[in-house]
């Protein structure tokens, strides 16, 4: 099965994917994660990456493209994949149609999470990220325990006003791709407002009625 995640910032789509991912037996590609790892170890693409995602700006068209072009020529993918991230600009979309018609790949289907602005905000605006163990807690939500000892830091594109740059790049960047696919029959909203079990079942709903296509 080959999938495409869409939805804003903070709509749930990372966790959701893992899920998706156990259960459908394929591989998650997550750009950003991609990224935050080239960050991490200060390689010349993280260098470059860092100015951009610090802003809440997409990474050149160009750059993402050639990330993809060669994390799909993996045998890892040969099951299926979850893109998380990628495609966000209609130039990127272009792209992946061009390799995966070149590989002789269909999608299945482009899900579309759906989560109010004002909601993501309050998700993610109070989201921090323990240092040691990279678990992810919510301040009001699901806070660390005393025992926990934890050492908790906001991502840098996790502040609220990094947020809402990320929300408006998201509304005049990507929102344009559900036309996109949804005019190639592809595209699936999913109403993202809900706990995780809730959400998952809607999901699953509409992966089960897309697996042969
Ligand atoms: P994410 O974890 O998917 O929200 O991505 C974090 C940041 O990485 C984004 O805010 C962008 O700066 C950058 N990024 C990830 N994927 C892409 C992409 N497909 N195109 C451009 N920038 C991206």
């Amino acid at each position: 099965m080959r999938l495409i995640f869409l939805g804003p910032p903070g709509s749930g789509k990372g966790t959701q994917s893992q899920n998706i991912c156990k259960d459908y037996g394929i591989k998650q590609i997550s750009t950003g994660d991609i990224l935050r790892k080239n960050v991490k170890d200060q390689t010349e693409l993280g260098k470059i990456a860092a100015e951009y995602m610090n802003k809440g700006e997409l990474v050149p068209d160009k750059i993402m493209i050639d990330i993809i072009a060669s994390e799909l020529k993996k045998p890892d993918y040969l099951k299926g994949f979850l893109l998380d991230g990628f495609p966000r600009t209609i130039p990127q979309a272009e792209a992946l149609d061009g390799m995966m018609s070149k590989m002789g790949l269909k999608l299945n289907c482009v899900l579309v999470l759906e989560v109010p602005h004002e909601e993501i905000i309050q998700r993610i605006s109070l989201r921090r990220v323990d240092k040691k163990t990279g678990k992810i807690y919510h301040l009001l939500f699901n806070p660390p325990l005393p025992e926990d000892n934890v050492e908790l830091y906001q991502r840098e594109d996790d502040k609220e006003e990094t947020i809402r740059r990320r929300l408006m790049v998201y509304e005049s960047q990507t929102k344009p791709l559900i036309k996109y696919y949804s005019s190639m029959g592809l595209a699936f909203k999913i109403n993202g407002v809900g706990d995780f079990k809730e959400v998952y079942e809607r999901i699953v709903k509409v992966l089960d009625s897309r697996l042969e296509v």
